[in-house]
């Protein structure tokens, strides 16, 4: 039976750690770390998402600067936005709430943010740096993955890492972390075949499909570290994730639940990259 990496935990350690560093900045520099969230509309999800990030900040230390605009906004008044926030030297991470209604692009808007406040780390620049193992921020999702297998101590060197999924957000960037850590990585996704073949080989198992209970405890190796991205809303409004959790954890030596696992962490490094940032910013870094 596999051990329940605990997401809870170890993104309270990261808040805690954000936490000690931003009243430090505080204390001996007169450094007050900011974090401006837009959100355009009234997705119900993105208010949620919104308001646990400022939740987050305030627990941090941070100022947070909240912007709701109308559903109507149009994109050169978003980009004004971007662009006054860009300047605005309390404001040290922008975040943008994604998604954004349909007549606003949003490859524009992103690529509006300066990079060095662009927190989310979906900058093409920052998306390129963390192609080449020179980065500032790291994606906040795949980077809570790499935090909560390290938790593990697994050591990622040498092992057989498949990931399932190729966004941008996650899949991608969480293949390039693993690599960079000297992980055989395979990459699958929706034209992948023998995929149940290539999950038996992996040691760690990284799953961001999208898809309720997608994996079974057939496709996991005996002793996989299972890290369960998915977050999937089920009829009864329960939250679900890709992986099917009591056939899965069965097999794996450690498996995420879903809640709990590494939907906290995504926070806590958006905490981490703020803070970041600031010190960049600052020259402090
Ligand atoms: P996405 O953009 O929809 O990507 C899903 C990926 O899964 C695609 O690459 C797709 O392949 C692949 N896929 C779909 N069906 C497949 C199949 N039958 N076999 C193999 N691969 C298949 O999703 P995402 O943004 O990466 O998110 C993935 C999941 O993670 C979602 O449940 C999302 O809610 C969750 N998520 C959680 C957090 C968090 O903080 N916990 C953050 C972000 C996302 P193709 O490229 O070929 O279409």
């Amino acid at each position: 039976m596999a051990q329940i990496i605990d997401g809870k935990q170890v993104s309270a350690s990261v808040k805690q750690e954000v936490k000690d560093e931003a009243a430090k900045l505080r204390e001996e520099k007169g450094l007050k770390v900011g974090l401006a969230v837009v959100i355009v509309g009234n997705n119900p999800a993105s208010r949620v998402y919104v308001n646990n990030k400022k939740k987050a900040c305030e627990a941090v230390g941070f100022q947070s600067f909240e912007y709701a605009l109308d559903e109507n906004t149009t994109q050169e008044q978003l980009l004004d936005l971007v662009n006054v926030l860009n300047r605005d030297d309390r404001v040290n991470g922008i975040l943008v709430q994604l998604p954004l209604p349909k007549h606003i692009d949003e490859k524009t808007v992103i690529d509006a943010i300066s990079p060095e406040k662009d927190v989310d780390a979906f900058h093409p620049v920052n998306v390129g740096r963390i192609m080449i193992g020179d980065y500032a921020f790291l994606p906040c999702t795949p980077a809570g993955v790499m935090r909560l297998i390290a938790s593990t101590g697994t050591k990622i060197a040498g092992k057989q890492c498949v990931v399932i999924g190729r966004s941008n957000i996650v899949g991608k960037p969480m293949a390039m972390l693993l690599l960079h850590e000297s992980g055989t990585v395979t990459v699958c996704h929706s034209k992948t075949k023998n995929l149940k073949e290539i999950c038996l080989g992996a040691d760690i198992l990284v799953v961001a499909v999208g898809r309720a209970n997608f994996v079974t405890g057939d496709m996991v190796k005996e002793g996989a570290v299972v890290i369960d991205v998915g977050m999937n809303r089920l009829d009864d409004g329960k939250l679900c994730g890709d992986v099917e959790f009591e056939s899965a954890e069965k097999k794996a030596s450690y498996i995420t639940p879903v809640p709990g696992g590494v939907g906290p962490m995504t926070i806590a490094m958006l905490m981490k990259n703020t803070l970041t940032a600031a010190k960049q910013q600052n020259g402090l870094a």
